[in-house]
């Protein structure tokens, strides 16, 4: 017997037309690169993405023509994202802080139609247009009166003219939920950049499971701020789920200082927002300095790199906010798991508790989870057993844009799991651990050391502002733990008082074997500790 319900498709657009009927006057606030604040609302926002369709069609785009986007996450990029996958064309964001030659690189190799940018990258799209040879329309993200009186972009159109000439009246076409939305590329922190060619099924399933209550836990009471940008992974796919659930959206712009970001939290009563851990060294200095506290904001999603428990308990208890530590990657759109509580645990002291919170986490329904051995043997759920972990489920890749080989592995035998390249335990309870990436384990004598457990007890001295732990060469252990440390401004902190802070925290023969005090740890362009060029830059270094 087969059911008999409707099968409607899950499409983009639906969500935007959710939100336009069942949210129309809520807000969405923008700082703009111009400078001004911007106010419109998710009815507003959804006829402008009609007419933004038309234009697409206008410009002569044909079904699955990619659209790029070099763009802060601002009202325009949401409409971008609604007008291309709302009628069939595919979002291609792109993240602008990576080297030109690699987003000349990554543009080409989606075959990008159309390139959207915001005015701060003119100056970039004016040296890079002649390598980027698929574009064949340049649309400068503004209006009439910001557009540069001379420009060496062929033809470059301004996108107010763009959308004002249309009338809107546009059906927003219905077709197979397979067919791609977005693409977006792996940031390359361990290689090459890889596309993640995400659908809208995808895409509607991954808005529906990260607005559960042990997911980002997001209603139409919420006013959100993506801090995480819409060009790292849809800004995690809030655009979309903020969309599902009706929510108020503040977008900060280019502005991600301590201080522009303390001001709009505040004059928006931002109630809950997600970045990955480096975005709130700055928030939290300058709110120290100032004396400051938050009125609104109560919640906040932190991944994308371990966030160190001691960012997590300054969040929480100087400033009253819950931070939930998640777990994911491109290859995921990018939910994978949450660190929330399960009611058992509500009976544990706070330490305990505290210590189940610093994990990656639990998989939202969707996805599929286990840590294998070298042999693809699946390991216990001990919380002991650490392996590869690899995942499987609605939103997670199957295959990479223009790659042939397949990137999935069996488990005991069952084909078909995405191996993510990172090194985890599991729990009885389901909380999922990440001790390291597999390239950045530190492999002392056959030993593997948590590069993350360093760091994250590092973080945890008052005078250290960032840290990094990388494996050094060593004569008899082959590789030993090097500390490299970032203070804080005007703090003292010599090696041994470094080292001695490891004493009683981690096992002995785990203490790193050196610290190296630098300005600056290299970031990628997702705002991640940059190991690879660490390494690089350390790899001559003498162990003492
Ligand atoms: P890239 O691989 O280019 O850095 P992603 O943003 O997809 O781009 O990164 C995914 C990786 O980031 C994961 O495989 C994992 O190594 C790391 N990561 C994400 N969230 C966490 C977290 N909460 N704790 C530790 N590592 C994390």
């Amino acid at each position: 017997l087969m059911g008999q319900m409707m099968n409607m498709p899950l499409m983009i657009s639906s969500l935007l037309k959710h939100a336009a009927r069942h949210a129309a006057d809520t807000e969405i606030v923008s700082k703009r690169v111009e400078g001004d604040l911007h106010r419109t609302t998710w009815s507003a926002l959804e006829k402008r993405a009609r007419q933004l369709a038309q234009a697409f069609a206008r410009l002569g785009c044909q079904p699955g023509e990619r659209i790029g986007t070099l763009a802060w996450n601002g009202y325009r990029h949401l409409e971008i994202y609604y007008a291309s996958a709302g009628s069939q064309l595919v979002t291609h964001t792109i993240n602008p802080r990576l080297f030109p030659e690699q987003i000349a690189w990554i543009a080409n190799d989606a075959a990008d139609g159309v390139l959207c940018f915001d005015l701060s990258f003119l100056p970039l799209i004016e040296k890079l247009a002649g390598e980027l040879k698929t574009v064949r329309h340049f649309v400068l993200m503004t209006d009439r009166a910001h557009m540069p009186a001379a420009t060496t972009v062929p033809n470059l159109l301004c996108y107010e003219e763009l959308v004002e000439a249309e009338d809107g009246h546009y059906q927003w076409p219905v077709f197979d939920e397979n067919t791609a939305c977005t693409i977006c590329y792996t940031s390359g922190t361990t290689g090459n950049p890889k596309g993640a060619v995400y659908s809208h099924r995808s895409t509607v399933l991954h808005a529906y499971g990260a607005a559960l209550p042990d997911a980002m836990d997001c209603s139409s009471r919420e006013v959100i701020l993506p801090v995480v940008p819409m060009f790292h992974v849809n800004a995690w796919g809030i655009p979309y789920t903020a969309a599902l659930v009706g929510a108020k959206l503040v977008m900060p712009g280019p502005h991600l200082d301590g201080k522009s970001l303390y001001e709009l939290f505040e004059a928006e009563k931002v109630s809950f927002s997600a970045g990955v851990p480096t975005v709130w060294l700055g928030l939290i200095t300058f709110m120290k300095a100032n004396g400051l506290k938050f009125s609104s904001f109560k919640r906040t999603v932190i991944g994308g790199s371990a966030c160190p428990p001691a960012m997590m308990k300054t969040l929480q208890e100087d400033f009253g906010v819950e931070v939930v530590h998640a777990w994911g990657m491109t290859e995921l759109s990018p939910l994978g798991t949450l660190s929330k509580l399960k009611s058992k645990h509500d009976s544990l002291d706070r330490e305990s508790q505290q210590r189940l919170l610093e994990k990656q986490g639990r998989a939202i329904y969707g996805i599929d989870m286990a840590i294998i051995d070298e042999a693809g043997h699946a390991l216990p759920w001990d919380g002991q057993a650490s392996g590869n972990l690899v995942v499987k489920g609605q939103w997670v890749i199957n295959s990479y844009f223009n790659l042939r080989v397949s990137p999935l592995v069996e488990v005991d035998g069952e084909p078909g799991w995405f191996p993510t390249g990172d090194v985890a335990t599991i729990d009885a309870d389901g909380f999922m651990q990440i001790t390291d990436r597999s390239k950045d384990v530190i492999k002392s004598g056959g030993e593997w050391i948590s590069s993350i457990d360093l760091e994250n007890i590092a973080m945890a001295h008052p005078a250290v502002h960032e840290a990094a732990a990388i494996s050094a060469k060593h004569p008899k252990w082959d590789e030993r733990p090097l500390l490299v440390v970032v203070r804080k401004p005007g703090a003292t902190l010599t090696r041994e008082e470094m080292l001695a802070f490891f004493d009683g925290r981690i096992a002995k023969w785990q203490i790193p074997d050196d610290v190296a005090f630098v300005d600056e740890i290299p970031h990628t362009a997702t705002g991640k500790m940059q190991k690879l060029k660490l390494r690089e830059q350390f790899k001559d270094y003498k162990l003492p």
